[in-house]
Formats: C-alpha cells, structure tokens, sequence
C-alpha cells in the first residue's frame, strides 16, 4: 500500500515499524480476529535491523515462559509457510553449544537440566559425539556439548514477509514509505498517531520500531531503555566440508556463533568491548543500511573462530556485516503496556535474538493489546520492571555495553553488574562499606549483600562450589535466630493511598481483608481476574483515609502501575510513590525486643505490641512507624524513618544492641532465612501464573466475607475443582550439592515440575528448594506425600525429601515470642 489516498483515518491498533516483531504482532492480530490494524513502516519492511540478521533460532533462556515464548516461535515458523506460501528458510538443523572448560560443562549440564524442567529434550555429548555433528571443528580443547536438536534456522527477511502476508490475508493494512512523527493524547489515553502522510486516530498503539523506538517513546511521554549497538558477523565463501543440515553452534569460549548459509558459514560473536552507536540519534534515512566494516575490532573473533574451524583461514569471505540493533540494560527484551501512558505498548530490544523471539513476542503482545494482560506471566520482560535509573540514557547505555559484553561469558550463580555503581544510595551505604559490606544492586539501588569480617575483603568470588560468602551468611544468619541483627532494607518501595474512598478502593484490589483497625498491618496479595498474583506486599492502615503500602524493591514501578490502574474511578483515592521519603531498617531476632525497648519508654510486649500491627515511636528526634513483621520467622520490626534519620536510629540501634551481641546483617542471610521459614517471594515462586490456592497462600485470602475483590470469581471456581499444581517444599541436606533454583523435580520417575527458588538453610543444616508440583488429575496433600522425589542437579539425579511444613520449626517460633 504506497498510495497516499489509501492510508486510514483510522484503526482499532496502529502498529509502528514494519521488522518481525511489527510483523508477528500484526499477523496474530488478524489471527485473533482483530483485522482492523494498521502497520506503519517509514521505509520498507525489513528495512531496519531485520533485514541483516544471522537468523539462528534458539530456544532455551533462563525463565520457563521466555522459553515457552521462542518454542512458539519454532512451531510457528515451522508451519508458517505451507499456511501463507511465501518461503521462510526455516531449517530445524538443532544447536550445538560448546564447553571448554570444567565450569563451562557444569554451566552447560546445568543449563540442560533447565531445558529438561521445562519440557526441551537438550542431550549432553561427548566431544567425539559433538565432532559427529560438526565434522569441521576442531575439538581438542572440547570437555562437552549439548544438542538441542528442535533448534533451527530461518531466513529473517523471508519470515517477516511471510509474516506479513499472513496479516494480509486477515486484513491487516501495511503502510510503508510513511513514518511516525508524534502522538497526540486524551489525557493519558492514546487518541491517535501523527504519520507524514497524516492522522491516523486509533485506540491502541504498538511500539515495534526497534533501535528508533527509545526516540518514538520519548515523542509518546514513554520511557524505553535501549540503545543502540554494532553487531558484525562474516558470511564465508561456500565451502565444501558444510552439510546444508549443519547444526547452529555456540562456542561461548570462544565468544562466537556460526550456522550454515548457503554453503558457507555465519560467524559472528560479541565482543568484550562492544561498540555504542549513533549515540546522538540515529541518522535520518538508516535503513537497508550497515556501518562499515570493523575489522580490528572484530579479528580477536575471528582469530578464536579459526581455532574452531580451521577450514576458515583458507575460504574466502562473501560479505561482511556491521549492522546496529537495539540492546536493553539486562539483555531482556521489552513487552507490555507502558506504565506513563493508556493503551501504549511496546515490543522492542531484542538484543540480536529477535528473530528467535520474533513469532512468541507478537503472538504475547497482540494478547496484551487485546486482552489487556499477556497469555502468560512475562515479568522478566515487562516494561515495568525498568525505575528510576533507566531514565537517563547514559546509564542505559553503560550498564547495556556491560550485558552486551557478558552475552557469552560464564553466567555465575548470584553474579551482580559492576558498571554504574553506585546509584542509589542509602544513608548508611558508607557506613556499612566501611564495616564490610559487600554490596548487590537492584534497580540501581546498592543493597548490603553479605558483610566480611576483617581479613576477608568485601568481594564475591564466583563459582559454582559454596562461594566465600558462604560462612559469613552463616554467621548473619545466626545471629538472626539467635540474638538479632539489623538490615537496611530502605531500597523498599513504599506508597501511600489516600483519599476518602481510600479503603473501599484497595478493598477491591486487595484479596485480604484491609479494612480493618487503625494501625493493622495486612498482608496481602493483589489478583487479576484470573486469580494469579499480582503483587504481594503489607498494606498498613495509617489514618481512617490513609494506607502505608510496602513492595519489593524490584516491583516498584510494576506495582505502582497495578495499584493505579485498578482503583475504581468512582472512588475519591490517590496513590502516591513515597519511597524516597522513607529509610527502612529491619531489627530482627529473639533479642529484637530488648534492643527496642531499651530505647523507648512505650510498651512494646506482645500483647502491647501485637505481631502485625504499627505504632508510631520516637528515636534520637525520629518519629518512627515501626511495622511488627518479619519475614525471616523471628520477633522483629520494620523501622519506617525519615531518611534524614536513618543514620542517627542505625546509631542508636547498633549501640543498644550491643550488648546483645547485635550485627549487620544483608541480603543472602535475609534469603535463606525466608527460604527456611517458607516465606514466598514474588517473581519467582509466586505470581501471575499462579493463584494464591496454589501458592498455599489461600489463609490470606478474604473469602470469609462478602467483600468482593479482583480475583474473587477465580478463586472460588479453582475452590471446586482439585487443584492442578501445588507450591511444595523440597530439601536435599548435601553440602556439597548447590541448588540454585531451576533443577528439574520428578515424583516417582515423571518430571512435574522445577524449583522455582533455591538455597542454603543454615539452621537446617539443608539445601531448600520450592517447586510447584503438576499433575493434572489434581496435587493435594495425599498426592504429593504418596510421591517419592527427585532434583535433577547439574543433570544428575539426587533424591531429596518434601516438606509440607517450613524446615525451620514454627513452634520454635512460637516459643520465641
Ligand atoms: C548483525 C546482526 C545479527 C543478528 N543475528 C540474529 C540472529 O541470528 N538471530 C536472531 O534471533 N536475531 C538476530 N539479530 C537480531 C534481529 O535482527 C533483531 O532483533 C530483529 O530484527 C528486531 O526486529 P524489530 O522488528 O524489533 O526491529 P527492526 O527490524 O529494526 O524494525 C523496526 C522498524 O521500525 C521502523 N521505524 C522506525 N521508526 C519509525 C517511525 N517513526 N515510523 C515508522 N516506522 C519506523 C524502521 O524503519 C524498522 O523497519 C541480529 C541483529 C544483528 C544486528
């Protein structure tokens, strides 16, 4: 469609760029039956970083619905061009990856126990074995492979035409040679999209423009932290050693990738020095464009590629590629409505693995659009797991040079970023550095990880044995059961809800009852309609018409979003974000009680201080809301205090604990006491997927009453049927096994599940792992108790226990408060 006349005045979707995610969203749009859709592409499809892609498709990712994601794209692209004719080169040749080292094999045996847990058959080879299926490399520094052999390959441009055509044929319109150059807003809902060729008023709006879409979010009032970077790979000569049925191989080693074209090979890699570009915008007319040619920075590559293939150094080389595509701060690309804007969603970032993720990623959005919410939980790629710190460029475009630089390098169990730190600050974060703390970051936030004494330095050293944090957690977490510790934990995300319908509104949004006393602190879930988790966080009532809300530090803006698009419009309420405002320091422990006390005159016993509950207490000139819960299983308070206070109380704290043997405590003591106490944690082994009934968390649901909240239809429907999956607990007591989350459950032979989360319980003295257990006949206490269970760990099978009750005794608890 190029004529003038012929664009729309308008659309139920305008879809803008036409690469093959704009493609693979329209396309599932027309499928879905919502025809009413038009692409806009200022030059032509495939122009901007489709056209030069490699086209491996892999499939394997570290979270289940990623995976689940790139399968789809495989069973799409496999039958996509008998149901459009247009050929798409799609081969399913298998990959291959390569270890070369020990950590590398425990890496890759590791990575095929995930493949396996979640449903990919990835088989472990013999370097003789890997040789066998690659023929023209060189294996002599080979320990192992694996071969994922429903892995393949296709032909970019071809796909996304044959993508297109597809939308076609279901009505959807393709405008190219026409460009997107604002937007125009009711409010904060999306009215219509301004085109050189005029208006187009519409109802929602996709963002698919690849590397220009950071600039169309900026034109929309919408934050999308990608930049730009080189890419380059070589295409060689044919040569006569490649079968046309040649696996894709990764030789992370070596930092390079290859896969057969047309006789010859691809190889290409990622550099530990990558390159920004157009850091000033991208040039007008870059399309069906490249860079030129780097050959100095890319021959560190080739050198380790010809180590590999030998047969290169004689074959001549086709054509050289140098093309920029888009890379996110942490290599995941961005789905999902943007939280500034109504009915704006975005589909971009794809780190060189668009092609992969292309046919999952439109098939997720075009659901999202339709539906307002994806098919399936897509937290590790919703938009809103971005904050503050990815609102400044500069910051994207470091930590983002840093992910690029690590796409092959060894991924080690709890490896943090090192670039762009520190960021965000507590007012402690001196203080506790001087005192050993080794620092983690999340949402650029620096968070006390763990705390060494004197001579250890504060440094991880990674491995995928027991790390050199391992004894001083023991201690911290020690010191948490049997005396008591402190730990800042002011990254928190806090909000406030008021407003004289401020009660009515949460109701709604909150499964738990938190229309409840002044001071009562509820913990609670929020659902969606079909009852999966969407948050999980206290919510604290402040006033007759205030709320104090309490989040991870990781869902702030996620959270934020849920909250505010859910509270009714005919409720007088508003949601403030107040984090910033508020320092958080959690004293935990049996002697919690006696440091507190000692420094405030109030009654702070059980009964005057009853476990979830908030009252306000005055330290060193800090008006304090200190939150009796804990969520390590000990006597403790959260101590919410005015940021400018923070250091005084921490003073004051440290200096009446003291005598009770008082310590800084961090994040990984804080883990496996959460682990050993059954505490769940969103994003991992609780959320959208999954429903409170499932998680085990149905005594935190308010079916009691009559109130009616988001969710409460789902839930009593699931109430009447057995339940199809089922969070357990599972420990397995050898030190030397190291569960990090990931490792395949089986029950009797079948695999019915993962660990969702993993780790070490110091009080005991056992590995902890949670795994949701599936069955479809239904998982109930007498199911899961008649099963016997296995972890698959490194791709080795370990017997290991379950536990339908927390490892760390709850009468202990009791006892202790
Ligand atoms: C060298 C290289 C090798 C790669 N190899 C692989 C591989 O082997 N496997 C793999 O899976 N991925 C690979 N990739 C990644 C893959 O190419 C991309 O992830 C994918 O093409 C991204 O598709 P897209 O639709 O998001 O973006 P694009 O293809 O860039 O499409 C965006 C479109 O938006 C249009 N647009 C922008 N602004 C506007 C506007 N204002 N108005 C209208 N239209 C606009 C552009 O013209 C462009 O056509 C590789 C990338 C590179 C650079």
């Amino acid at each position: 469609m190029t004529e003038k006349s012929e664009i729309p005045g308008q659309a139920r979707v305008v879809i803008i760029g036409g690469g093959i995610v704009g493609c693979s969203t329209a396309y599932h749009l027309g499928k879905m039956g919502c025809n009413d859709v038009v692409v806009i592409e200022k030059n032509k499809l495939t122009s901007g970083s489709t056209f030069h892609a490699a086209g491996l498709v892999g499939q394997l990712r570290t979270n289940a619905n990623i995976t689940q994601l790139l399968c789809y794209s495989v069973e799409l692209y496999r039958s996509l061009e008998q149901e459009t004719g247009l050929a798409t080169g799609w081969k399913m040749n298998g990959g291959l990856r390569l270890a070369c080292n020990q950590a590398r094999w425990i890496e890759v045996k590791r990575q095929a126990s995930t493949a396996r847990s979640f449903g990919l058959d990835m088989h472990l080879l013999t370097p003789k074995e890997a040789l066998d299926l690659w023929p023209i490399m060189e294996i002599s520094d080979l320990v192992g492979a694996a071969f994922l052999p429903t892995d393949g390959q296709v032909n970019p441009s071809d796909i996304t035409q044959s993508l297109a055509s597809g939308a076609r044929k279901s009505g959807v319109s393709i405008c190219e040679d026409t460009e997107v150059s604002g937007f125009d807003f009711d409010g904060d809902t999306i009215r219509a999209v301004q085109t050189s060729r005029g208006p187009i008023r519409c109802d929602s709006v996709v963002i698919c423009a690849g590397q220009w879409s950071h600039h169309l979010g900026r034109l929309a009032g919408v934050n999308i932290p990608l930049v730009s970077v080189q890419h380059q790979y070589l295409v060689t000569e044919k040569m006569p050693s490649v079968a046309t049925d040649l696996p894709t191989l990764r030789d992370p080693d070596r930092l390079t990738y290859f896969k057969e074209d047309v006789g010859g090979l691809v190889m290409g890699g990622y550099e530990p020095n990558p390159l920004p570009w157009a850091q000033d915008g991208i040039p007008q007319g870059f399309n069906f464009s490249l860079l030129d040619n780097d050959w100095e920075h890319f021959e560190p590559l080739l050198e380790q590629a010809i180590a590999r293939v030998p047969s290169l150094a004689e074959v001549g080389i086709r054509q050289m590629f140098n093309g920029p595509e888009s890379f996110t701060p942490d290599g995941n690309f961005i789905l999902g409505e943007a939280p500034e804007r109504n009915q704006v969603f975005v589909g971009a970032g794809f780190n060189a693995f668009g092609i992969a993720a292309g046919g999952g990623a439109g098939m997720a959005l075009a659901e999202w659009v339709l539906k307002g919410a994806p098919p399936f939980d897509l937290w590790p790629l919703d938009i809103r797991r971005f904050g503050q710190p990815h609102r400044d460029i500069e910051w994207v475009r470091k930590r983002t040079l840093e992910a690029y630089s690590r796409h092959y390098t060894m991924a080690w169990p709890y490896e943090e970023n090192t670039s762009c730190r520190p960021c965000r600050r507590s007012p402690l974060y001196d203080s506790l550095k001087s005192q050993g703390a080794c620092f983690g970051e999340k949402l650029g936030w620096e968070r006390p990880n763990w705390f060494a004494s004197s001579p250890q330095a504060a440094v991880d050293e990674y491995g995928f044995g027991r790390q050199n944090w391992f004894d001083a957690v023991a201690g911290e977490h020690r010191a948490v059961r049997e005396r008591v510790a402190v730990f800042d934990q002011s990254s928190f995300a806090k909000y406030r809800v008021y407003g004289a319908d401020a009660a009515r509104a949460l109701s709604w949004i909150c499964a738990n009852n938190i229309d409840t006393t002044i001071g009562a602190i509820v913990y609670t879930q929020m659902l969606n309609a079909r009852g999966g988790i969407e948050c999980d966080l206290t919510v604290t009532r402040i006033g007759e018409n205030e709320f104090y809300l309490v989040t991870g530090t990781g869902f702030a803006a996620h959270d934020f979003d849920w909250i505010k698009r859910n509270l009714a419009s005919d409720c007088d309420v508003r949601i403030e974000d107040v984090s910033a405002a508020w320092g958080v320091l959690s004293l935990m422990g049996p002697r919690a009680r006696e440091v507190l006390q000692s420094l405030i005159r109030e009654d702070i016993s059980n009964t005057a201080f009853a476990f979830a509950s908030m009252q306000e207490i005055a330290i060193g000139g800090a008006t304090i809301r200190a939150l009796r819960v804990s969520y390590v299983g000990e006597l403790g308070w959260e101590l919410h205090i005015p940021v400018d206070c923070v250091a005084t109380v921490y003073q004051a704290l440290m200096a009446a604990g003291a005598t009770h043997g008082i310590v800084n405590a961090g994040y990984r003591a804080i883990e496996s006491l959460r682990l050993e106490k059954g505490y769940r944690a969103w994003g991992v082994d609780i959320g959208p997927d999954y429903s409170p009934l499932e998680a085990g968390l149905g005594w935190a649901i308010d079916l009691k009453s009559a109130k009616s909240f988001i969710g409460r239809e789902a839930i009593l429907a699931q109430k009447q049927k057995p339940l199809v999956k089922s969070l357990a607990c599972f420990t397995l007591a050898d030190q030397d096994v190291i569960l990090l989350g990931r490792e395949t459950l089986y029950r009797d032979g079948e695999r019915v599940g993962w660990l969702s989360s993993a780790g070490w319980g110091y009080t005991a003295n056992t590995n902890i792992g949670f795994g949701y257990v599936r069955h479809a006949g239904g998982v109930d206490n007498d199911y899961l108790q008649s099963g016997n269970y296995e972890l698959e760990v490194a791709s080795s099978r370990l017997p290991c226990e379950l536990q339908l009750e927390p490892v760390y005794d709850p009468k202990m608890l009791k006892l202790k408060c």
